[in-house]
């Protein structure tokens, strides 16, 4: 098994080393693993109101704590990722910074509507202030543009916007669609995204009927805890598999200096 959604203590909420995270990893008797730490916010030219991902300068050294961990002799594959913000307006900066770096894949994920971190506990009251169709709707339109710039590998816990159990009156099967079909259309990857389980909603991300909506897409899925401590890395895995194989998935995919292929689930 894989898990492709680790963090490091430099977004300023995980704790653990990284030998801690590989021990976990090798303990539950994973494959491979792949860090994805949150992108400097700061490269892209957004100040958020407290931390949440490294500063540009630690982006180097975060780099070389990665590749230092390969050289201590574990069997488990290692892989270089990242998670970065999808923020509309910063592709081309974006696309120009990515080419300076080696990454195995890109996680584009959303964690900002405007300036509003809604996936941060703090701020969940202000859904209150949102009517749930048009939240939902917006937030998976911003999702569409994020597979349009084509600057992703794979889209981070995709409908995290149920984090904190707000849901819409709509049923959201033509949104899901249309959504499926530019992920693949565009080559990215979703993720089953474990973490969902421990988080307010109590679900993995994307929800049953998302996940079959892109299977039947023909959309490819990869696995992640999205672990902030190492005890997370793995976290409901065998209910992830069970979850995926009921749902006719087949395989996983993998990533190497940011070419796919897969394995047997
Ligand atoms: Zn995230
Ligand atoms: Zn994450």
């Amino acid at each position: 098994m894989i898990d492709y959604h680790l963090h490091t203590t430099r977004c300023c909420h995980a704790t653990g080393s990284l030998e801690d995270y590989l021990a976990e990893a090798e303990k539950k008797q994973l494959r491979e693993i792949g860090f994805s730490d949150h992108f400097p916010l700061d490269l892209l030219g957004v100040t958020p109101r407290a931390p949440v991902t490294m500063e540009a300068s630690e982006l180097e050294e975060y780099i070389k704590e990665v590749e230092g961990l390969k050289s201590l002799g574990s069997n488990m594959n290692i892989k270089l990722g990242i998670e970065i913000d999808y923020i509309p307006g910063t592709e081309n900066k974006l696309g120009k910074l990515l080419e300076q770096y080696d990454f195995d894949y890109v996680i584009g994920s959303i964690h900002y509507l405007g300036d509003w971190d809604f996936t941060h506990p703090v701020y969940a009251d202000h859904y209150q202030d949102y009517d749930m169709d048009s939240l939902y709707d917006k937030y998976f339109k911003l999702l569409q543009d994020a597979c349009r710039s084509r600057l992703f590998d794979v889209i981070g816990h995709i409908d995290v916007i149920k984090k904190f159990g707000y849901r819409p009156a709509n049923d959201l099967e033509a949104l899901y669609i249309e959504t499926a079909r530019l992920l693949r259309e565009s080559g990215t990857c979703i993720e089953l995204n474990t973490a969902g389980q421990d988080a307010p909603v109590g679900e993995f991300y994307p929800d049953p009927q998302l996940l079959e909506v892109c299977l039947s897409e023909g959309v490819a899925v990869t696995m992640g805890s999205d672990a902030h401590s190492p005890e997370q890395v793995g976290r409901y895995f065998n209910e992830a598999v069970e979850l995926l194989k009921l749902s006719g998935c087949r395989e996983l995919t993998v990533f190497e200096q940011r070419k796919r292929s897969s394995i047997q689930l």
